[in-house]
């Protein structure tokens, strides 16, 4: 699903030119649980800023569902984006003084579905996420864990089929950064693909393949022999959260098909 040849990045400081991404090539199917690992400044969140039509490369080629991305204008970008594509980061970027139904209706709201339609979907990905009893419930009022929660639930309302993830865990203690990865694997159990960025291989360890990158080069891709995470809660609501979804794709894209 997806696609890229000899992506490079070039980033214009001024004078200086930072060659983020040098010449990346890689796959990534249906249903894959990946991780992109390396250490800081070495094009992790250039790489995935590229995969989740949030930028543009410097030069190479970009299929998704074997849509070349370059040819598609700033809308229909948007458009896939969207439908597609959602997106988690290390500061869970959540409203202040904004209850958690509210946070996850806000894509929602920007898609054009009813107000009834919004309640419904936003509950059962808060559901889905283990905060069901949390949904009046503000950022200042909620745990680390459970405002990336928050964050996670807001990404999985649109029931995009490919979730990305940016140093999800990376300001939670190791107890809440479990119950992330954890949600993690079940989203992937679910069939959504998962591409997840992290600096730390111990948190590598609980996907299903590593790509390893360094100064802006693959240096090793290579699958996880056996998943580290072994999930003791079962979330429940993450199949129902996928079900009933064409009257949501026809809005969320906008478009047919
Ligand atoms: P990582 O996520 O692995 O820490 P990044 O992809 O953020 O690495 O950065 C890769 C390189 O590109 C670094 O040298 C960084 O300083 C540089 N860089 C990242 N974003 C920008 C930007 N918007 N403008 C200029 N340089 C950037
Ligand atoms: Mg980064």
């Amino acid at each position: 699903m997806i696609e890229i040849e000899n992506v490079t990045k070039v980033y214009q400081m001024g004078e200086v030119e930072v060659h983020a991404l040098r010449g990346v090539s890689l796959n990534i199917q249906k249903g894959e649980f990946v991780t992109i690992m390396g250490p800081s400044g070495s094009g992790k969140s250039t790489l995935m800023n590229l995969l989740g039509c949030l930028d543009v490369p410097t030069d190479g080629t970009y299929y998704l569902h074997g849509q070349d991305v370059s040819e598609l204008s700033d809308t229909q970008l948007a458009h896939t984006r969207n439908k597609e594509i959602g997106f988690v980061f290390q500061q869970f970027n959540l409203l202040p003084r904004t209850s958690a139904q509210r946070q996850v209706e806000l894509p929602l709201m920007y898609a054009g579905i009813s107000a009834g339609e919004r309640r419904k979907r936003a509950l059962a990905a808060l559901e889905a996420v283990g905060l069901g009893d949390r949904t009046h419930h503000r950022p200042d009022e909620l745990s680390g864990g459970q405002q990336q929660r928050v964050a996670i639930a807001r990404a999985l309302v649109t029931q995009p089929s490919i979730i990305m993830a940016d140093e999800p865990t990376g300001n939670l203690d190791s107890k809440s950064g479990n119950e992330v990865l954890c949600l993690f694997q079940q989203l992937n159990e679910q069939g959504i693909t998962v591409i997840f960025v992290t600096h730390d291989p111990e948190i590598a360890e609980y996907s299903k393949r590593v790509i390893h990158i360094l100064d802006g080069l693959i240096e090793r891709d290579a699958p996880v022999d056996s998943s580290l995470l072994d999930c003791q809660t079962s979330q429940n609501g993450i199949e129902n959260l996928y079900q009933g979804t064409a009257a949501l794709d026809q809005a969320v894209l906008g478009v047919a098909g």
